[in-house]
């Protein structure tokens, strides 16, 4: 965890929401069929995945795949009692080791969804990039700033910087993906060619990051794509519509919600609790049982 302010305090509050029991009728509402709890992770360390996922088995959880997810949607079955969705989003390249590994080992399903571009071409993420930069005064244009501009503006400043710093490769390489779709625990979802936010993009270069990554990735593993989570979790219906149009089955948000019966009617708008890197481990189980989005005066602190 790192040590501030805000991380202390949301330390302080995230334990006296479980000595004060908040948890309890989460569970009960888990085992009860109600509802389903989704997490999404970015980037963990080994010991925060297995952090996560050894707390939900010692608290009674099941760990179900994607493809267990959708079955049961589509064919309109009651939610399995304790259970929870495990995806990761970007294809970092310490996923590898620190949650495909954890995966095999404890024999729990993950679904990651790649950003092929960065996989192809060794770039890395443009909101690491921009970040390293913004730090060292190259632009006065934050990865916030940027999310709120159309594409083309985004990518020429990005351009305009990759021309004067340094890129290292944040995301795995296409040999590790293809090695890693081969596990029995792994599963390969789209994310999009270059992250872009979707609703900033023209109507064709959002249809092209959604039909093109699909292409690439199901060439990679040959194996179909039929799962998607929205980057920065941003989407309209246009999304949705290309989705459907490109074979998708079912899509992921950022909209810290639990999944119940009524998500069953937007297979497209599956909500996740997110798991954040730099946050004490009581704050993050607070965060993955979804006590913390539902208590006043707590804020979604968002990642990419
Ligand atoms: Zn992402």
């Amino acid at each position: 965890m790192e040590l501030s302010i805000r991380n202390i305090a949301a330390w302080l509050l995230s334990n006296y929401f479980m000595l004060t029991g908040k948890i309890n009728p989460v569970k009960k509402l888990a085992k009860n069929g109600e509802i389903l709890l989704s997490v999404y992770f970015h980037n963990p360390s080994k010991k925060l995945f297995e952090g996560c996922v050894k707390w939900f088995l010692n608290n009674g959880f099941t760990i179900i795949s994607t493809e267990d997810l959708h079955s049961i949607i589509k064919n309109n079955k009651p939610l399995p009692a304790c259970a929870v969705v495990f995806t990761v989003d970007d294809g970092w390249k310490e996923n590898k080791d620190n949650i495909v590994a954890v995966a095999e080992a404890y024999k729990i399903p993950v679904t990651i969804f790649v950003t092929t571009s960065p996989v192809e071409t060794g770039d890395a993420y443009w909101w690491t990039t921009i970040q390293k930069a913004y730090d060292k005064k190259l632009t006065n244009q934050s990865v916030g700033a940027l999310k709120l501009v159309p594409n083309e503006v985004r990518i020429q400043e990005l351009e305009r910087i990759k021309q004067i710093s340094s890129n290292n490769r944040d995301a795995l390489t296409v040999e590790e993906i293809k090695t890693i779709s081969q596990s029995a625990y792994v599963k390969i979802g789209s994310h999009t060619v270059t992250h872009p936010i979707l609703t900033m993009c023209s109507d064709e270069k959002s249809y092209l990051e959604i039909f093109e990554s699909k292409k690439t990735l199901e060439k990679w593993i040959d194996k179909p794509i039929e799962f998607f989570a929205y980057p920065n979790g941003n989407y309209t219906e246009r999304e949705i519509n290309n989705l459907k149009s490109n074979g998708f089955q079912m899509a992921f948000t950022t909209k810290p919600e639990y999944v119940t019966l009524n998500s069953f009617k937007s297979p497209f708008e599956i909500p996740r609790f997110d798991v954040l890197e730099n946050v004490s481990f009581a704050e993050n189980i607070i965060r993955m049982t979804g006590v913390w989005f539902a208590q006043k005066g707590t804020k979604n602190n968002k990642e990419a």
